[in-house]
């Protein structure tokens, strides 16, 4: 499980469910299992801060590379 932090302030955003290896380029709504502090609006999620970290796609966000941080492990599958 990955925790999503923004790069800005630390903030947790959101703990992510990380399926395999690679960068996170989105994060898939459905495996999003815990949420902190963030806003979505008009298509754009927002850090509490209000640093952009990433567009809202439907099913996942694309996720700003620059904008977040993340630790934790992926799950292999
Ligand atoms: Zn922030």
């Amino acid at each position: 499980m990955l925790v999503i932090r923004c790069a800005a302030c630390k903030n947790k955003l959101w703990k992510y469910d990380k399926i395999g290896p690679g960068e996170v380029l989105r994060c898939h709504k459905a495996r999003i299992t815990k949420k902190y502090s963030f806003t979505a609006g008009d298509q754009k999620i927002q850090c509490s801060c209000g640093k952009d970290i990433g567009i809202d796609k439907g099913s996942f966000i694309k996720m700003i590379s620059k904008a977040f941080t993340y630790s934790g492990t992926k799950r292999n599958c």
